[in-house]
C-alpha cells in the first residue's frame, strides 16, 4: 500500500511541471512595455495612412492604382529594413484592368442640379457626353418587358429602387458598451449571415428576373443604366461581372439614394426628367493578381522557418480612397511590423506581413497564398510550409480600436489569448468571443484548418462609409490604428516567441450534405 502510494506520488510529481507549464503563458512584459512605447512615441501611422489613402488613391483590383499601391507598400517596406520585400503573384486574373478616367453627371431637366456618382468598375464608356430623357424602366414582373420594347434604344436608363430610405435616429459612430461586449463573449454561435430558408426561393426569383432585365436593356442597346446605391447621401461603389475580352458593357453608374430618388418621384408624377451624362473608362490587360510581402527573419535554430502572420487586404473600390476598408487593416499591420523591426527584436520564429490583392473579388490573395505555399489546390494535400504555420491574424473591420478578439470556435486558444490581452485590459481590450467572424481574409486559413484570427474592432461609421466614395482620409482615427498596431505587434511577438505553435481546430468528419446546404452564407466580402 503504501509503495503504491510513493510511487503514484512520484509519478504524480513528475507531471505537475508539465501541466502547470501548459496553462501559464509567458508574457515578456518587459517587451510589451517598449512595444507600447514605440507605438505611441515614434508611431507611423498617419505617414503609412496618407501614403495608402491620398497619396496612392483608390486601388481597385488590376487598376492603375492597385499597381501604384503596390509599389508604394513596397518601398515603405524596404524603407522600414523588412526582408525578403517582394510584389508576388497570387492568382490570375479574368477580369482584367479597368480604369476610370472621367465621370459627369446632372439632370437638366425640369431644371439644373448636379449630381455625385460612382460608375460601376468594369462597365463602359458613354459615347461622348450622352443627352437626353430619363426612362424608369419599372419591370416587376415577366409581362411588364412588353412596354418597355425599342423604347429604351439610346436613352438613359434609370433603375428604380427597391429599398425605401429611412431616416436614422442611431449615432454615425459608435464604441461597443460594456454591455454590448459582454453580450459579444457569450456563444452564439454564428456562422456568417444567412437567408431564411423560406426567402431562398424569393431570393432566387429575384435574382433570375434581374438577370433578365440586364439582357433587355443590354439587347435593346440603352446608353446608360442609372442605379439608386441605396446609401445616405454617397453613392456606394460596385463592380459588374465581367471577363476581360468580352464586349465592353453598357455604362453604368451609381447615384445617391437622393438623387436617384429625386428623378424616380419627379418621372412617376409624369414630370419629364432630362440629364447629361459623360463616362470615360479604360480597359487594359492586367491578368494578375499579387501580394505585397516581407518579414523579419526568424532566429531560433530549429523555429526560423515557422511563420506567424499579418495580413489585411490592400485592394479596394474604386469609389473613395478605401481608407477604412482597408488601408486601415494594411498601415496597422506594416506598423506592428516596424514596431517589431525598430525594436531590433530577434523573434524565434519568421514574422511576416502579406497585403492581399483582390479581396474584393473574392479574398484571390489570401486563397493564393494557400494554394501556393500551404495546401494544394487540387490534391488537398498539405505543402511542407502548412506544418510550419504558426497562425495568423487580419484586420478588415475599419478604423475601430480592437476590443477583444474572436476564437474563430477555436476553444484551444481561449487560455492563450486569456494572457495576451492581460496588458491591454486598461486600454480597452478585454473580449474574447467563441463566435466565428467572416468575409474577410482569415477565412482562407481558417477553411484549410490552419489557427486565423480577427480582432473585435469597435464599429465606428464602417457600415455608413464602406465601399463608397465616403470611404476616405476622414474616415480614419489616428489614435485606434496606433493602438491597433501595438496590440498587434504583441500578438505577433507573443506567437513567435513562444515554445508551441497556436494550436489549430482538431479534425472533423466532413458535415452531411443536408446540415451543409442548410449552412450554406450568403458570401458577404468586407
Ligand atoms: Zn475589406
Amino acid at each position: 500500500m503504501k509503495i503504491r502510494r510513493i510511487i503514484f506520488s512520484a509519478w504524480l510529481l513528475m507531471f505537475i511541471p508539465s501541466i502547470l507549464m501548459s496553462q501559464t503563458e509567458k508574457i515578456d512584459l518587459n517587451m510589451i512595455y517598449k512595444i507600447k512605447q514605440e507605438g505611441q512615441r515614434n508611431s507611423a501611422i498617419e505617414d503609412l495612412a496618407f501614403g495608402l489613402t491620398d497619396f496612392t488613391g483608390p486601388r481597385l483590383t488590376g487598376s492603375t492604382g492597385s499597381t501604384r499601391g503596390n509599389e508604394w507598400a513596397k518601398k515603405k517596406m524596404e524603407e522600414f529594413g523588412f526582408q525578403n520585400v517582394r510584389i508576388e503573384e497570387a492568382r490570375n486574373f479574368s477580369n482584367g484592368g479597368w480604369d476610370n478616367l472621367k465621370t459627369y453627371a446632372a439632370m437638366t431637366a425640369p431644371y439644373y442640379a448636379n449630381f455625385a456618382c460612382n460608375p460601376i468598375a468594369w462597365t463602359g464608356s458613354t459615347k461622348g457626353l450622352v443627352k437626353g430623357e430619363v426612362v424608369l424602366l419599372d419591370i416587376r414582373a415577366e409581362t411588364d418587358f412588353e412596354k418597355y420594347k425599342g423604347k429604351i434604344t439610346g436613352k438613359i436608363v434609370l433603375i428604380p429602387s427597391t429599398t425605401t430610405y429611412e431616416v436614422s435616429f442611431e449615432p454615425f459612430a459608435s464604441r461597443y458598451t460594456k454591455e454590448q461586449l459582454e453580450q459579444l463573449s457569450q456563444a452564439a454561435l454564428q456562422q456568417g449571415r444567412r437567408l431564411p430558408a423560406g426567402d431562398m426561393g424569393n431570393y432566387a426569383a429575384q435574382m433570375t428576373l434581374r438577370n433578365k432585365i440586364s439582357e433587355f436593356i443590354r439587347t435593346e442597346g440603352a446608353a446608360v443604366i442609372l442605379r439608386n446605391s441605396g446609401t445616405f447621401n454617397v453613392p456606394r461603389s460596385g463592380n459588374a461581372r465581367y471577363a476581360a475580352g468580352n464586349p465592353e458593357p453598357i455604362a453604368e453608374l451609381n447615384l445617391p439614394t437622393e438623387a436617384a430618388g429625386r428623378m424616380e418621384r419627379l418621372i412617376k408624377r409624369n414630370v419629364a426628367v432630362e440629364m447629361e451624362i459623360e463616362i470615360q473608362n479604360r480597359f487594359f490587360d492586367s491578368p494578375k493578381i499579387y501580394n505585397v510581402i516581407g518579414e523579419i527573419p526568424g532566429t531560433d535554430k530549429l523555429l526560423k522557418n515557422e511563420v506567424v502572420l499579418l495580413g489585411a487586404h490592400i485592394d479596394s473600390y474604386s469609389g473613395g480612397t478605401g481608407a477604412a476598408d482597408n488601408a486601415s487593416g494594411c498601415v496597422v499591420m506594416m506598423e506592428a511590423l516596424r514596431i517589431l523591426k525598430n525594436l531590433d527584436v530577434a523573434p524565434r520564429r519568421t514574422i511576416r506581413v502579406a497585403l492581399w490583392g483582390g479581396e474584393e473579388q473574392g479574398l484571390n490573395g489570401s486563397r493564393g497564398y494557400v494554394e501556393k505555399y500551404l495546401v494544394d489546390s487540387k490534391t488537398r494535400e498539405h505543402k511542407p510550409e502548412f506544418d510550419r504555420f504558426a497562425a495568423y491574424f487580419n484586420m478588415d473591420n475599419g478604423t475601430g480600436k480592437y476590443r477583444g478578439i474572436y476564437l474563430q470556435e477555436n476553444d484551444m486558444v481561449r487560455p492563450i489569448f486569456e494572457e495576451w490581452i492581460k496588458p491591454f485590459e486598461d486600454m480597452g481590450v478585454t473580449t474574447i468571443a467563441i463566435r466565428n467572424t467572416g468575409g474577410t481574409d482569415h477565412q482562407s486559413f481558417d477553411a484549410v484548418g490552419l489557427p486565423g484570427f480577427q480582432f473585435i474592432q469597435d464599429e465606428i461609421e464602417y457600415d455608413r462609409g464602406y465601399h463608397s466614395v465616403m470611404d476616405t482620409w476622414e474616415r480614419l482615427i489616428m489614435a485606434d490604428l496606433r493602438h491597433n498596431a501595438i496590440v498587434t505587434a504583441s500578438f505577433a511577438y507573443n506567437a513567435a516567441m513562444r515554445d508551441a505553435k497556436l494550436p489549430g481546430k482538431p479534425a472533423m468528419k466532413p458535415r452531411t450534405s443536408v446540415e451543409q446546404n442548410q449552412a450554406r452564407p450568403v458570401p458577404v466580402m468586407n
